[in-house]
């Protein structure tokens, strides 16, 4: 059965198989575990699944801080899907106002949190075509759950994974989901699980969008960007 997901063609990527992800994941996460860097608001595996879904559609052009409070206070006060679908729509906009577009968020929350209600009793399905039938829930999203809520091996992209794999040359993408679809063709399987935390760290500190800091990189060595091979 060919998956909605898959690409009708597959994008162009490179000679990855050979990239060492053993060698450049274990670096980076050694070199983050030392000193005072940003912290991905989803890093352990394992999280309740209500709480993966509502911080992963939070976090959607919105800086980690400002999720993370528009996340405590939502959850603090509709712990339960049963609880935010009943929510008034401008209580739970005040609650999440940090965010970007926190008007939408905020309807958009109560129909996901309704669906699971109507559809699930309130739990949230682990599977990918299913997940992806839930109002606020796209590829990224449902990949989220099932990586940090589920542990299944998954490849949630977003925009510091698309660029930091373009900037490394493992793939030669023009989007976060085709990324997706591309390093799922690259990466080992047994990797997927610590790709996400472990590049988002990287993207958020010293492979910036504007300003990568190559200088201070521990992955230098294995990167087409610095050796001036990708533009990205
Ligand atoms: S060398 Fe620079 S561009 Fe390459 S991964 Fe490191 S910080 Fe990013």
């Amino acid at each position: 059965v060919r998956s909605t997901l898959e690409p009708t063609a597959a994008p162009r990527q490179r000679a990855a198989p050979t990239f060492p992800w053993s060698s450049a994941l274990g670096t980076l996460r050694t070199f983050y575990n030392v000193g005072e860097w940003r912290v991905p608001v989803l890093r352990e595996r394992g999280a309740p699944a209500f709480h993966v879904l509502v911080s992963t559609v939070l976090s959607h052009r919105s800086a980690d801080s400002a999720t993370l409070t528009a996340f405590h206070k939502l959850i603090t006060r509709y712990p339960s899907p049963q609880a935010l679908s009943k929510a008034d729509r401008r209580e739970v906009e005040r609650l999440i106002r940090s965010v970007g577009i926190a008007r939408n968020k905020a309807a958009g929350l109560i129909s996901m949190a309704s669906a699971l209600v109507d559809r699930y009793e309130g739990s949230v399905p682990s599977d990918l075509e299913e997940l992806l039938t839930i109002p606020m829930v796209g590829p990224k999203t449902a990949e989220a759950v099932r990586v940090f809520a589920f542990r299944k091996r998954a490849i949630p992209v977003d925009t510091h994974i698309h660029r930091v794999a373009n900037r490394l040359g493992v793939v030669v993408t023009k989007s976060p989901l085709e990324t997706q679809f591309a390093l799922a063709g690259v990466v080992p399987r047994r990797f997927w699980g610590e790709l996400n935390p472990v590049l988002v760290q990287h993207g958020q500190n010293l492979c910036s969008a504007r300003a990568p800091k190559c200088g201070k990189c521990p992955i230098s060595s294995l990167c087409d960007y610095r050796a001036g091979g990708t533009k990205r």
